[in-house]
């Protein structure tokens, strides 16, 4: 009888904030972050970069654990062009995600590219893919989370490492203890 084949192991990936705009409502590229880090991405490059917003994913580290960064990326272009492994980039225009995920499942690393309101368009020429979740305008966040979603799943807690407190999940109460165990 012929062996199971091993299991692949599900793509790296990390991902490529477009169109930032520093000191004005950091609101959204903030939630884009914590989404990434959330579905198990380390890295985030930031365009243009903000020194200020990446302190404040550093304390969520600190205090959440995990290994998440936000890397400054002045360059976006070169990042791109000397990515090793696919760049996705998520837009409305683009192939729909469910045509292309066998694929993008099949791939090592891969960088994921999100714009904001205004996105390059060299960047369609420069992307491996372009994929769409859904052909309707949405939002980056949204886009993201379901494509790391289907491509890798949610990372289970212990993910994690080193945090200052963890969540005890609950069916009614708010219930954080500290990582030695007391009530956070
Ligand atoms: N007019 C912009 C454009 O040229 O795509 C729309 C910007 S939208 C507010 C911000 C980002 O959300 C886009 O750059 C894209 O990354 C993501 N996005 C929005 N809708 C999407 C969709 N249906 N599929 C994939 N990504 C989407």
């Amino acid at each position: 009888m012929r062996a199971p084949r091993a299991e692949r192991a599900a793509p790296e990936v990390e991902v490529l904030r477009l169109g930032h705009r520093p000191g004005r409502d950091p609101r959204l590229t903030t939630h884009l972050a914590l989404t990434a880090r959330a579905f198990g991405v380390r890295t985030l490059y930031l365009n243009p970069p903000d020194p200020g917003l990446a302190d404040r994913l550093a304390q969520v580290r600190r205090r959440w654990g995990g290994d998440f960064t936000i890397e400054p990326a002045a360059d976006w272009h070169r990042l791109v062009r000397e990515w090793k492994g696919s760049v996705v980039h998520l837009t409305m225009y683009g192939l729909p995600l469910e045509s292309v995920l066998s694929h993008l499942r099949k791939r090592r690393r891969i960088l994921v590219a999100v714009g904001g309101a205004k996105v390059p368009s060299n960047l369609y020429q420069s992307a491996t893919w372009n994929v769409a979740v859904g052909g309707q305008p949405h939002s980056e966040v949204a886009a993201l989370a379901v494509l790391l979603d289907r491509l890798r799943g949610i990372p289970r807690p212990e993910r994690f490492e080193g945090a200052e407190q963890r969540i005890v999940p609950s069916a009614r109460h708010k219930h954080v203890i500290s990582a030695r165990g007391k009530r956070a």
